[in-house]
């Protein structure tokens, strides 16, 4: 198979520490196969990425629906395979490791996915669905892998008594903190939250948010969050990875890029951040059309077709990521020039105020709770 080159292809990141995980150049494309008269057709949903975690870092991977970010979580994992490059977990290649040494690393790598309704079994009680991961791996047994539970139900703000219910008695806050339970079980190192909360009203998703990020702090997590709403990689994230058609066009810490993101690309998705000031509503050249299809990604510059400061060598050259001495990479050939020209003023407001407001409630509850008044 041809596969295309990515603007990323080979990028190192300068990170001071060893990386909990890497991906190398890691590329997945699904169909392309032959059936009686006709080829499916090839989806590139991941080109050549790379980029390095840091132990108790949050990473966030942030982009379109169809920009291959979900995919981009689960090659990580090895949920599924990749079609090329390598997924290097504490210093090991476990791209080609066998299916019986996947499983007890599995036990590291945890998911939470996005929906909280289909993501548990109706068929279990959540005292199963918990201890499952548990009796898997061998970490407890009877009575103490009971205790274990009910110290997980209360870990993530649930009553012990809860074990013995169904999912389907349960509002969707309270199915995402059993899917969070359930992925605390195995005792992971790292957790790949896949739109964690965009399923979820957003006052319960501050509550999410907030567990999330205490967890994080209490048990020494690793989180890589695949998300599309950058109010809340904002709040939560460290360093931001933006995807587009399989491709991540800049990666930085999530300050400067929400401060002066470089990137065309990156410039439209924050523009759709509701601001609350006149400076941050001010006029900018706005995205349009739609994503192109993962089947025929455009020639060269992948956004050209609709960046508003394409140029004819962006139809004809893919532009390579450059690194930035602050070890900030940008995929375009011309974001000099459109940085010098004003694209990236910094936005003013970026979190949505209703969503601080939440997030502030809720920690001044658990800070009441915590005192016990
Ligand atoms: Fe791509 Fe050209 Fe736009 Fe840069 S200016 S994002 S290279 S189309």
């Amino acid at each position: 198979m041809n596969t295309p080159a990515s603007p990323l292809e080979g990028a190192t990141i300068d990170t001071p520490k060893p990386p909990v995980i890497e991906a190398r150049a890691l590329t997945k494309h699904f169909g392309g196969t032959r059936h009686l008269f006709a080829r499916t057709p090839t989806v590139y949903a991941v080109n050549g990425v790379s980029f390095a975690v840091q132990q108790g870092e949050t990473f966030a991977i942030v982009g379109e629906s169809g920009c291959g970010k979900s995919t981009l979580g689960r090659l990580l994992l090895r949920l599924i395979d990749a079609t090329e490059g390598r997924v290097i977990y504490q210093g090991k290649d476990i791209t080609q490791i066998d299916a019986a040494s996947m499983r007890k690393l599995r036990r590291e790598m945890q998911i939470i996915f996005q929906d909280p309704f289909a993501s548990l079994n109706p068929g279990m009680t959540v005292g199963q669905i918990i201890g499952e991961p548990i009796a898997l791996h061998g970490l407890a047994h009877g009575a103490a892998r009971a205790e274990r539970v009910a110290q997980l139900l209360r870990t993530v703000g649930l009553q012990p008594a809860y074990a013995d219910r169904y999912p389907h008695e349960f509002s969707g806050g309270q199915r995402q903190r059993i899917g969070i339970a359930r992925a605390l079980a195995g005792e992971p190192k790292l957790i790949v939250g896949d739109e964690p909360v965009s399923a979820l009203d957003v006052s319960v998703q501050a509550q999410v948010i907030n567990l999330l990020e205490a967890l994080k702090q209490d048990l020494g997590l690793t989180l890589i969050m695949v998300a599309h709403d950058l109010a809340v990689i904002r709040h939560m994230s460290d360093r931001v990875a933006v995807m587009y058609l399989g491709e991540i066009v800049e990666l930085a810490q999530v300050d400067d890029l929400f401060d002066a993101p470089l990137h065309p690309y990156t410039q439209a998705l924050l523009r759709a951040i509701p601001a609350s000031t006149p400076a941050a509503r001010r006029e900018r050249p706005a995205l349009s059309g739609d994503l192109p299809s993962p089947t025929a990604p455009p020639p060269g510059c992948r956004f050209h077709t609709r960046c508003p400061h394409a140029k004819p060598r962006c139809k004809d050259e893919r532009p390579l990521s450059e690194t930035l001495p602050e070890g900030r990479q940008v995929a375009c050939h011309f974001w000099r020039e459109i940085q010098n020209a004003g694209g990236g003023t910094p936005l003013v407001a970026s979190v949505s105020p209703k969503l601080i407001e939440r997030l502030g409630i809720y920690r001044e509850r658990q800070a009441l709770a915590n005192s016990g008044v």
